[in-house]
């Protein structure tokens, strides 16, 4: 079969990777790709939010499945575009995807369905958002409605914070015009609960955790994830029956029940909290670094689920135990401004695997051009082994502007 991954980052590159592992694969196109990915796969120059253009070179090409990776292709359509000229696509509907796109979506689809999270509220006027958050207890949880990039999110611990986040939210409209749901807060261990979806069809993957922090002892300012690593020692199996069954089933679940069937991989952003596993979050696809942690450890054939997802269909799943840990490199000042074009070396040298999220070629070298640039991947048989091997794997790789964690996983090998 001939398949195209949509997207640019690791999370495709570990896609792209999962394919190459399966027999029936005949040819991977990725668009737009990066320098890693253009080893196992033939990119194509389009962009993701590029739907028609994506559904043309299907067309054309006799691509059999097309996975989408990130967001803003499903917010762009690229599902329903697709569907109406008859090619198979593995993710959601934009109306389905609206499970991560608005924030008051999923929040009212839990309420309605009884999906356990935290209570909230919902406001448009900056007053009454005002006079509700100085009614409850701080720390104050703000989430502006929509997608934000990363910073929409705002865990005030004072009520001059929390003003000026409904200021910057509500009068201000930084994100665009929009609405603000607050939340009450919960205390955990967080952990993400990927499972692929075809309508009432469940089929969780093994669990991961990210880290969301820049810095060493999850200091700093918060990222798309330095690092992830599975299994979680600290989340029990019934924790895990817990979260497929009062949670990611029920979604499901409620998705059809509402008319727009959910088809995928959806991500359970959960807190493990005093008072039982609880939603944190929705994502409509792949977690990016979690996938590059999980897909590692999947033993059955990719392609196999991507079209019984696509298609209505069982399938079986088998997982590997052998623990998997990664750590980010990443471009210094990230996530604030940094700079591109620094030569990367030694990446023949390494031993485990590298996932490409932020790379490009420049003639034979290849450089950076990303805030997050390697994503390398360490597994042993523990967690601890896992992460050695991962550092080792960090000090083969040479570049003058990479920064990463040392820490990765330190949660779960405390409790290892
Ligand atoms: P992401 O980048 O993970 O997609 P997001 O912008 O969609 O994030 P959320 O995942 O909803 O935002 O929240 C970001 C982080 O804020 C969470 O990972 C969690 O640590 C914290 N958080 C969110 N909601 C709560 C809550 N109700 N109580 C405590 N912490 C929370």
């Amino acid at each position: 079969m001939k398949i195209l991954v949509i997207g640019s980052g690791g999370r495709e590159h570990a896609i792209v990777d999962a394919l190459t592992r399966s027999p029936q694969v005949e040819k991977i196109w990725c668009a737009p790709g990066n320098a890693g990915i253009a080893r196992q796969a033939e990119c194509v120059a389009i962009r993701e939010t590029e739907v028609e253009r994506l559904r043309d070179f299907a067309a054309e090409n006799g691509v059999g499945l097309t996975v989408v990776g990130p967001e803003a292709s499903l917010a762009a359509g690229v599902v329903d575009c697709f569907r109406a000229a008859g090619l198979r696509i593995f993710g959601p509907t934009k109306a389905a995807a609206r499970i991560e796109s608005s924030k008051e979506f999923a929040k009212d689809l839990m309420a309605r369905h009884g999906i356990p999270t935290a209570g909230y509220r919902t406001f448009s006027d900056y007053g009454e958002a005002m006079a509700y958050v100085s009614s409850r207890p701080l720390p104050a949880v703000l989430k502006y409605d929509g997608l934000a990039a990363g910073k929409g999110v705002v865990i005030a611990q004072t009520m001059e914070e929390a003003g000026a986040a409904l200021r910057d939210m509500l009068l201000d409209d930084k994100f665009g015009k929009g609405r603000v749901v607050v939340e009450d807060y919960l205390e955990g261990p967080e952990f993400s609960l990927l499972c692929f979806v075809s309508g009432r069809r469940v089929w969780p993957m093994v669990l991961s955790q990210d880290h969301k922090r820049a810095y060493d002892g999850d200091r700093g300012p918060n990222t798309g994830g330095m690092g992830a690593y599975s299994p979680l020692p600290f989340i029990t199996e019934e924790d895990e029956r817990e979260a497929v069954e009062r949670i990611m089933r029920p979604v499901a679940e409620a998705m059809v029940a509402e008319g727009a069937p959910f088809e995928g991989v959806l991500y359970g952003g959960l807190m493990k909290t005093a008072g039982g596993i609880k939603v944190i979050e929705f994502n409509a696809r792949f977690g990016d670094p979690e996938t590059e942690v999980v897909l590692p450890r999947l033993k059955s054939d990719i392609v196999d689920i991507f079209c019984a997802v696509a298609d209505g269909r069982d399938a079986r799943i088998e997982w590997d135990d052998v623990p998997a840990l990664g750590i980010v490199l990443a471009s210094k000042g990230y996530p604030g401004s940094y700079e591109k074009g620094y030569e990367i070396r030694g990446l023949d040298r390494v031993e485990g695997t590298v996932y490409h999220m932020g790379t490009k070629a420049d003639g034979d070298r290849i450089v950076t051009a990303g805030g997050r640039v390697l994503f390398v991947v360490g597994r042993g048989a523990t967690l601890a082994e896992a992460r050695a091997a991962a550092l080792r794997d960090v000090e083969r790789i040479e570049c003058d502007n990479l920064f990463h964690r040392t820490d990765i996983g330190h949660w779960a090998l405390e409790n290892e």
